[in-house]
């Protein structure tokens, strides 16, 4: 019998536990170490953000779905992995061992790295539920009282995708309470142009998302480096293509939501051979460290190389597709390790990505993610939103019910109309050594 343990109970991390569920036999124990019982689903926070969504509705208590499922569950957090010895150092000072373990812990926020920047100094963030409930009340005021507005995501980000959605949707909400015309808006992007997403655009982003910012009147600042926030101003160099400063910008603001940079979380951060400089987890292409074998990884927290250099740092984003096939893959691994066969499976490097902007929105599907690509394709239109709710309420379904299913998430949206999906699949690879 052996013990398999998930640290993380967010979008990686749930689906990786119900997945090892259903594919392990009853022989074998699943757990799960979280932090608090409940599950967010973070892509409706930009929802949360303009009163569009309760928080209590994009989250689910997991303590009764682990319990019907048969799942270990331990929501006190992880305060520190022991690689060494297989075990994890609860918050409350419990200990847990594993025989495999898979990190599901998202990121850390790097607000830290910008002076000003977060929760904490004075700007607003989606990142979590709690961030998103706080900005709800930061729009509230802000459309009592109007002024100028910036958004966006700083050198390192590696989300872009919802920075133009909370764009988008704070223009729709302050177009609603009719104050949009006393509120400029700038959105400031580390991406060397609009649309680069991390991933050198897909089909025509750059093209949709310029025209969606022209058309909804906000300017936009692009190699933009944050200097740093004080009350009511934002400091930004904007960079050349070859590097050195063309323009430094002081942006009045009297409400701003920046995305920070991700870095991988404090409990496993630093460990020698697990994980990179900024704390992601190094994994081969099976999602499996290599120093420690026993140890995978999926979503956010796993370490992926930027694609090119940028004159700004820009990250590779992490989306739900490409994370449900990381999961995919390192369960079917797993599987077949405690059968005492070679890990075979591997990730597709996906990105189908929903952004929505309140009224429509924007589709892409990348296949790989890093170009020269097989697969192309960006769209926009109202639909999008219409998939979009779809989307989160399909997922949300899946946490309640307790079930994986991946495929049946392609099928949703393949009948939502993003033909392309159909291109998408598991790629299973001749059995052969761990790298
Ligand atoms: P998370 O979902 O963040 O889960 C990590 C979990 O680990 C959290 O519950 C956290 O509390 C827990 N954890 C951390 N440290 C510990 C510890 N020490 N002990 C125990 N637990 C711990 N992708 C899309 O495909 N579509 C979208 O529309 C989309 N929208 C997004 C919107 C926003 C605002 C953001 C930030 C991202 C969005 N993404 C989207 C990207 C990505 O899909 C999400 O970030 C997704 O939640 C990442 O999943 P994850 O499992 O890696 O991390």
């Amino acid at each position: 019998m052996a013990h398999i343990v998930v640290i993380g109970a967010g979008l990686g991390g749930t689906i990786a536990a119900y997945q090892l569920r259903d594919e392990l036999g009853a022989e074998h124990n699943v757990s799960v170490v979280g932090w608090g019982e409940r599950f967010s689903f973070v892509p409706s926070n930009p929802w949360v953000a303009v009163g569009w969504r309760d928080r209590s509705s994009i989250e689910v208590n997991l303590v009764p779905v682990f319990k019907r499922r048969k799942i270990g569950f331990y929501s006190q957090g992880a305060r520190r992995l022991d690689a060494a010895e297989r075990r994890i150092e609860l918050m409350d000072g419990a200990s847990v061992s594993y025989d495999y373990l898979v990190i599901a812990t998202g990121p850390d926020l790097a607000f830290d790295e910008i002076e000003g920047l977060g929760p904490d100094a004075g700007t607003y963030s989606i990142c979590r539920a709690d961030h998103a409930v706080q900005t709800k009340e930061a729009v509230e005021r802000l459309i009592r009282h109007p002024g100028p507005v910036v958004v966006g995501a700083v050198q390192g980000a590696s989300c872009f995708g919802p920075a133009y959605e909370f764009a988008f949707i704070l223009d729709k909400a302050l177009r609603d309470a009719k104050v949009r015309d006393r509120v400029p808006m700038t959105f400031v992007t580390s991406e060397p142009y609009i649309g680069h997403l991390g991933i050198d655009g897909v089909g025509d982003t750059k093209g949709l998302l310029e025209s969606e910012l022209r058309q909804k009147h906000i300017k936009w600042i692009c190699n933009a480096k944050v200097e740093k926030i004080e009350s009511g101003k934002i400091s930004v160099s904007e960079l050349a293509e070859d590097g050195p400063v063309i323009r430094v910008h002081e942006l009045a603001s009297s409400f701003t939501m920046l995305l920070p940079a991700f870095r991988g979380v404090e409990a496993i951060r630093g460990i020698t051979g697990l994980t990179n400089p900024r704390g992601f987890v190094l994994i081969d292409k099976r999602q499996r460290n290599p120093a420690f074998p026993e140890i995978f990884a999926v979503g956010v927290c796993v370490a992926i190389p930027p694609m090119a250099t940028t004159p700004v740092a820009v990250g590779v984003p992490k989306t739900g597709f490409m994370i449900e096939s990381m999961v995919t893959a390192t369960v079917r691994n797993i599987k077949r390790l405690l059968r005492n066969e070679l890990p075979d499976a591997e990730a597709t490097w996906n990105a189908v990505c929903l952004a929505d902007f309140g009224d429509s929105g924007v589709a892409f599907v990348a296949q790989p993610q890093i170009p020269p690509r097989n697969v192309n394709w960006s769209s926009s239109g109202a639909w999008v939103h219409a998939a979009k709710v779809g989307f989160e309420k399909y997922y949300l379904h899946k946490m309640r019910s307790g079930t994986a299913e991946p495929i049946y998430e392609r099928l949703a949206l393949h009948a939502l109309g993003i033909e392309k999906l159909k291109d998408i699949k598991i790629e299973e690879t001749e059995a052969s050594a761990p790298q």
